[in-house]
């Protein structure tokens, strides 16, 4: 049963071969066993859990369903869920238990998911190994082999993305500010995408940096990101940046094919350090989708050096005004002091963790009077700059493929002591966040260490259907069925 695709579950919970009570007490049971190892919930949900299971039994008896109807999934902690703990894997919003839901939660529940719990992040989304969360790292459920040292799963939606991987959750949402859906799929093994900004309200989402974050799905396969994305996506009066667009059918874009696609090979994403390892499964990618009928073209994307300079201006520029507001007044953690910035300085100094502090203060930084030309404008008109390359790449080609990410997962504390080493992992992501545009990682293969490798897909605003039409045919080509070390199920 854990090992099921959304697909496959959801066709049998209707032809009644098990309960949702079933399925969710399947995976209840296996966080029990799974998550003192992996730390990937938070918070496990299991009254939640177990009422919705039963709800979604009493609706199927029915021959009432909605598109996940049983399907037991993990909400990423940046979400805001009802009655439920959310702390964004921060000291400060401890302890905040909102009053509402965020529009992409609430459209799961809409169509019948069943939230098993919150899954662990890097404090407030910020970085790309979970190590920054305040509730202590999430291991990645894959290890080297012969060798059993802890990987990190990547950043920042790490417990999403180790849950699936670890079958202990069929699907979860993350969210990707400069790739923290993709990277984290790439080192887990498991589909994830970041669809096109506006494509799924912000509503409810706690804050990173309001132009770049965007909420997505995780799931084992690209179909399955397809059908929760289904669910996740749509307009929404509450947040003005949402888009109002029709939402596709993007399951049934998967069986498309890419005969007569044109895909596009940026030669800028062919840096000299490239691991060899990397280099070859993207030439591999080139031929399965060659051999499946596509045309390959060369682009270029001439401003790809500056997107990740661009990035870690306008991400932490944002971030120091969004988190302006968790002052000791409104929300969780507040330690007094004799007056009142005293209150602020206590309760921002006891809350916040060094990455989340120092994004403050280059955020804060960059924005000021005497250097917001020299960094803050300038950045801005970067990536301008950044998507107008994507622009004039996508007149000569209907989607792009590349690396995910520049390496496999690393150990856990490796890359900590330079900030800059750890922003690098985001050098393939950022540049589709600043223009917008959706992305999709698709586990490819192994290294040499048996460590899941992805390829990330790029397309146009709004057209996340080529996307998973070429990211299924990956997917085929690919035919990825290895499985991590620690994983419950068959
Ligand atoms: N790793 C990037 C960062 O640290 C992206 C994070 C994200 O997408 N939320 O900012």
């Amino acid at each position: 049963m854990l090992d099921l695709s959304i697909a496959a579950a959801r066709a049998a919970l209707r032809a009644r071969e098990f309960s949702a009570a079933e399925l969710t007490q399947a995976h209840l049971a296996a966080i029990a066993a799974l998550n003192p190892r992996l730390n990937a919930y938070i918070t496990v949900t299991p009254e939640h859990a177990q009422a919705q299971a039963k709800a979604a039994d009493a609706a199927l008896a029915r021959g009432e369903h909605g598109a996940l109807t049983g399907i037991p999934i993990a909400i990423k902690d940046l979400f805001c869920t009802a009655g439920v703990r959310t702390t964004a894997a921060s000291r400060i919003l401890d302890p905040f238990v909102p009053p509402y839901e965020s529009t992409v939660s609430a459209n799961l529940r809409r169509d019948g998911a069943v939230m098993l719990g919150k899954a662990n992040l890097d404090e407030f989304a910020m970085g790309s190994s979970n190590m920054t969360s305040a509730y202590g790292p999430v291991a990645n459920p894959w290890s080297r082999r012969g060798d059993n040292r802890p990987l990190v799963p990547g950043g920042s939606s790490g417990g999403s993305a180790a849950a699936v991987a670890a079958r202990i959750a069929m699907g979860a949402t993350g969210t990707d500010t400069g790739g923290s859906i993709r990277q984290p799929a790439s080192f887990c093994g498991v589909a994830g995408i970041k669809p096109t900004y506006g494509r799924c309200s912000r509503w409810g989402i706690v804050a990173f940096a309001s132009s770049l974050d965007q909420a997505g799905p995780f799931a084992r396969t690209v179909e399955d990101c397809a059908i929760l994305l289904g669910s996740m996506a749509g307009h929404d009066a509450k947040d003005s940046t949402s888009a109002d667009v029709p939402v596709p059918d993007f399951a049934a874009a998967c069986a498309r094919g890419v005969a007569g696609l044109r895909i596009g090979v940026p030669q800028e994403y062919r840096s000299d350090g490239m691991a060899p390892e990397i280099e070859a499964l993207w030439q591999q990618g080139i031929a399965w989708l060659r051999d499946a009928g596509a045309e390959i073209v060369d682009v270029s994307l001439p401003h790809t050096k500056y997107a990740l300079a661009t990035y870690y201006i306008v991400a932490p520029a944002e971030a120091s005004s969004n988190l302006a507001r968790y002052d000791g007044v409104r929300f969780g953690l507040r330690t007094d002091g004799e007056d009142l910035v005293a209150l602020y300085e206590n309760t921002r100094a006891a809350g916040f963790g060094a990455e989340v502090r120092r994004r403050i203060m280059i955020g804060t930084y960059v924005l000021s009077a005497g250097y917001y030309d020299a960094y803050y404008l300038r950045a801005q008109k970067l990536r301008a700059l950044i998507l107008r390359d994507f622009t004039e790449a996508f007149r000569t080609c209907d989607a792009l493929l590349t690396p995910t990410a520049p390496s496999a997962a690393f150990g856990q504390g490796e890359k900590m002591d330079d900030p800059v080493t750890m922003y690098l992992n985001d050098v393939f992501t950022v540049p589709a966040n600043l223009a917008g545009i959706p992305g999709l990682s698709v586990p490819a293969g192994l290294d040499g260490q048996g460590l899941p490798l992805g390829l990330q897909i790029l397309g146009r605003p709004f057209d996340e259907e080529t996307v998973f039409a070429v990211g299924a045919t990956l997917e085929r080509a690919a035919g990825f069925d290895a499985r991590p070390a620690v994983c419950a199920g068959a």
